[in-house]
This record gives structure tokens, sequence and C-alpha cells, in this order.
């Protein structure tokens, strides 16, 4: 992928994502800021990203810290995200607010649907994979 492709597809990434948080903002979700989403073993479940999202996240927050368990999201210390802005769609949209599930589900498909857009919009090869396996590779670009 040439560093134009590459900087298009971040800049149409951050608006997507943008576009989404508002959406996500708009529901008036709950949040109690537990960190348990971000806890895998304990929310029991598995956070999937594409190669760009990983890419985009490589970006803004740098490499996984080597210290962190190889099971746990990286990014989660100190019961915090330090991946903040570059955090996949999987993050901005899961929250466990019951009253917000049917929301979630709807606002996951949509714009996951856009994300698989965007790689073909820009010819980019697609892969889905668990989000943890895949920041820890070597970059592919
Ligand atoms: S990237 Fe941030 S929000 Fe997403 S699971 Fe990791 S710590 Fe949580």
């Amino acid at each position: 992928m040439s560093a134009a492709t590459r900087a298009t597809l971040h800049q149409e990434l951050a608006a997507l994502y943008a576009a989404l948080d508002t959406e996500v903002r708009a529901t008036a979700v709950r949040c109690d800021l537990r960190g348990v989403c971000c806890d895998f073993e304990k929310a029991g479940h598995v956070l999937y990203a594409t190669d760009l999202e990983v890419d985009f996240a490589r970006d803004h927050g740098g490499a996984a810290p080597p210290e962190a368990a190889a099971d746990a999201c990286p990014f989660f210390q100190r019961n915090q995200c330090h991946l903040r802005e570059g955090r996949p769609l999987g993050c901005r949209v899961y929250f466990c607010d019951p009253a917000y599930a049917e929301a979630m589900h709807d606002l996951a498909e949509r714009y996951h649907r856009r994300v698989v857009a965007l790689h073909e919009a820009h010819g980019v090869a697609y892969r889905y994979a668990p989000f943890v396996r895949t920041i820890r590779e070597e970059p592919r670009t």
C-alpha cells in the first residue's frame, strides 16, 4: 500500500470513528468506568479488529507494551485505556449497559460494513482477527 493510500485510509477511518462516537453518545449509554469490558477474561469476549484498524491503532498508540499479559488487552493498564484515540471499532461500540444492547447491535453492524467498504474502495486486503494477537505481530505495511 502506498503512503498516500495509507494516509487517506487513516483519515477516512478517523472520520468514521468520529461519526460512530457521536452516534454512541446520542444513545445516552451508561458507563460506570469499571473497565470490565477491557478485561477479556472477566468479560468473556474477544476483541476483533481489521488489519486497517490495527495499523491505525499502531499509529495512535505505538506498539503493545511487552509487560502486558498475553491474553489481556495490552493497552489496559491501571484500569485505563492507553489507546483512547486509536482504539478499534469494537471498543468504541461495546458497553455493558443492558438498555443499550439493541442500539449496540445496530451500530456495530452498520459501522463494520463501512469499515469493510473502506477496504474495498481502496483495494486493500481484508482480514478480521483477534486484536491482541494482531497488534503483537510485525506490521504488514
Ligand atoms: S484498546 Fe482500550 S478500550 Fe479497547 S480493549 Fe484495549 S484498553 Fe479497552
